[in-house]
């Protein structure tokens, strides 16, 4: 196997989905209508979403093995991400969210629990490879001093950093002085913001707002809006494609997955920005997280 010029540092979880007519209320049991399971968590889905761009891209995590977690690591390896920086302790439950989806309300009620996420211990971010790679990638589902060890020591091997500050988590802002790019979507850059004692309504001003705390460039993601990139060159708003949403769930993870590929690439940022775009608006008009993201040739048309 050759070696990863992406590695992403995050979560997996096994996604627990069922249908049901509407949300159960408080010791309500309801009939559902379908039940399926598929392999997610921000990390997992931001490194399959860059393998099927062709990425060569390595996933560090923590999956346990109870629970048929072997399953969801060899799912990782079909999709032809690196696995072998992933722990598999034999004595732990891999991460879950166990997820309704109502049909009447078109609402949805999560769970999730971290499991072997939450146990990613500082001695396996010592060990991680740095060397040879073009970026590292993290977001927020794993101990935020795990992901801040793995930037310091990726920056001091020359490796560029991009942090997907989410889901937002106090304590987070710590992240940023480590960052070269961040990727934020407007609540969680406002969250950002107001934790760091500012004031900011628009996402160029919020871009503007978080770089002066570290990182040269700023991505904020505006849903069907499209994105405002800022960095010491420019301000760019870019317009998303249009598309008919089917399932805007796993947006944000496509995007980046597919922005720190082109980047990988060397692709300058306009087409990098414009590539991302394609690959997060194919995405949402399939139903899905993982099951909707495109492959290379798709984003490549679509584009053309
Ligand atoms: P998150 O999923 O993290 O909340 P967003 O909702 O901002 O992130 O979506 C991320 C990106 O996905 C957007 O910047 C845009 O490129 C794309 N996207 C999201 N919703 C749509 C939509 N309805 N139509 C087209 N593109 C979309």
């Amino acid at each position: 196997m050759s070696a990863p010029e992406i590695l992403v540092l995050g979560s997996v979880n096994r996604d627990l989905i069922v249908h049901a007519p509407r949300l159960p209320l408080p010791g309500e049991t309801l009939r559902g209508q379908r039940f399926g399971s598929c392999l997610g968590g921000k990390g997992a889905n931001q490194a399959v979403a860059a393998a099927r761009l062709g990425a060569r891209v390595a996933l560090a995590a923590r999956v346990g093995l109870l629970e048929n977690g072997a399953s969801m690591v060899a799912q990782l390896q079909a999709e032809g991400v690196d696995t072998r920086a992933i722990a598999q302790p034999a004595d732990e439950v891999p991460g879950v969210a166990l997820i309704v989806v109502g049909a009447e309300d078109a609402e949805n009620q999560i769970v999730t629990v971290a499991g072997s996420n939450g146990t990613l211990p500082l001695a396996q971010v010592e060990a991680l490879e740095v060397a040879g790679l073009r970026w590292l990638v993290a977001q927020q589902e794993l101990p935020l001093e795990s992901v801040a060890r793995a930037f310091q020591r990726a920056r001091a091997a020359g490796v560029k950093t991009l942090l997907n500050a989410a889901p937002y988590r106090a304590g987070c802002e710590a992240l940023l002085r480590h960052a070269d790019v961040l990727v934020v979507n407007a609540l969680e850059a406002q969250a950002l913001v107001t934790t760091l004692g500012g004031r900011a309504a628009e996402p160029e001003a919020l871009a503007q707002a978080l770089r002066a705390h570290g990182p040269s460039a700023v991505l904020v993601s505006l849903g069907a809006e499209g994105l405002c990139w800022v960095d010491d060159q420019a301000t760019r708003r870019v317009p998303a494609l249009p598309v008919k949403a089917v399932d805007t769930v796993g947006a944000g993870d496509t995007l980046v997955g597919a922005l720190v590929t082109a980047l990988a690439e060397g692709q300058a940022i306009d087409q990098a920005l414009a590539f991302a775009q394609a690959a997060a608006a194919l995405a949402v008009s399939r139903a899905g997280v993982q099951d909707a993201m495109p492959r290379r040739a798709e984003v490549e048309q679509r584009l053309a």
